[in-house]
């Protein structure tokens, strides 16, 4: 597949709470690389989760990244304004026979689970509703059961041969390798959730195909999803951008930070009379 010749990069955060050290890392990291590799910076807000996104930390997303000295090309895509886009991309994977619906609730697949994990450590889908026959399914609709639509991973993969992810690791600039990628090893993920008209595995690759993202920078936690970003764009004929996932930025306790665990938030950093260029001197790309 030819590239196109603008590289185009994207910190692509979600503004479900304050954004922290780690957050600044991953942001300062795709803005030196792409001024590396001559290319653009572009945000992205990821608020698809429409309850636990608010608009004030969206503009607190816009206030910490100006306050670090980053730059972005307006107008800025935000997912819940582009709903449309993700159900046309679900339509078409649900008229290749590719998404069936799932009633289970959480409690029901905790049961049925047989052991295995995926990835993140959550139960793999035990597969109950894929083979529900077909007038069932229908109750359940017209009933207004609420209902998830999942990827039958072993229908799409079938056929495909192997799939892999082209990696430049451990940065934008090493050469471009390709590394297999597992899909199976999710299960039948949720590609249309319960509570919204589309999931992040969805979303994110619809929009890097929409935004002509070339090189995606994110944090390790995300390595896993790659493998089925990768299946979605195959099935959806989008192209695949470069792959680059950075070490995460872990707290004095090892841990990985996070906005649930209450890490130090950049706003409270500032507060603190902490000036940005202290923040940039921690890290080094
Ligand atoms: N919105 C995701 C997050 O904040 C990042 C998505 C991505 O970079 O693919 O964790």
């Amino acid at each position: 597949m030819s590239f196109p010749s603008q590289r185009i990069f994207r910190f692509a955060p979600s503004p479900n709470g304050r954004l922290h050290l780690g957050h600044a890392y991953s942001a300062l990291y795709t803005d030196h690389w792409a001024r590396a590799l001559g290319g653009a910076f572009v945000l992205r807000i990821e608020d698809i989760d429409t309850v636990r996104c608010r608009p004030e930390f969206v503009e607190a997303v816009f206030k910490d990244l100006q306050w670090l000295g980053l730059e972005w090309p307006e107008p800025v895509r935000v997912q819940s304004a582009h709903f449309d886009d993700y159900r046309v991309a679900a339509d078409a994977l649900r008229s290749k026979g590719l998404l069936y619906p799932c009633f289970c609730t959480r409690a029901e697949i905790r049961a049925a689970a047989d052991g295995r994990t995926d990835p993140d450590g959550a139960p793999i889908y035990p597969g109950t509703c894929r083979h529900l026959p077909g007038a069932e399914r229908l109750e359940k609709l017209e009933a207004g059961v609420p209902v998830q639509w999942r990827l039958d991973v072993g229908r799409a993969l079938d056929g495909k041969g192997e799939l892999s992810i082209r990696e430049a690791m451990p940065d934008p600039a090493s050469e471009v390798v390709k590394r297999r990628a597992e899909p199976e090893r999710w299960g039948d993920v949720v590609i249309v959730r319960k509570d919204t008209p589309t999931s992040y595995h969805l979303s994110v690759v619809v929009d890097d195909a929409i935004q002509g993202i070339t090189h995606v920078t994110r944090g390790m936690d995300l390595y896993a999803s790659t493998d089925i970003h990768v299946l979605l764009q195959v099935l959806l004929d989008l192209p695949s951008p470069v792959y680059t996932h950075h070490p995460l930025i872990v707290g004095e306790d090892a841990e990985k930070l996070s906005k649930s665990r209450g890490s130090e938030s950049l706003a409270g950093l500032r507060a603190l009379g902490i000036a940005p260029g202290e923040i940039r001197a921690q890290f080094t790309f």
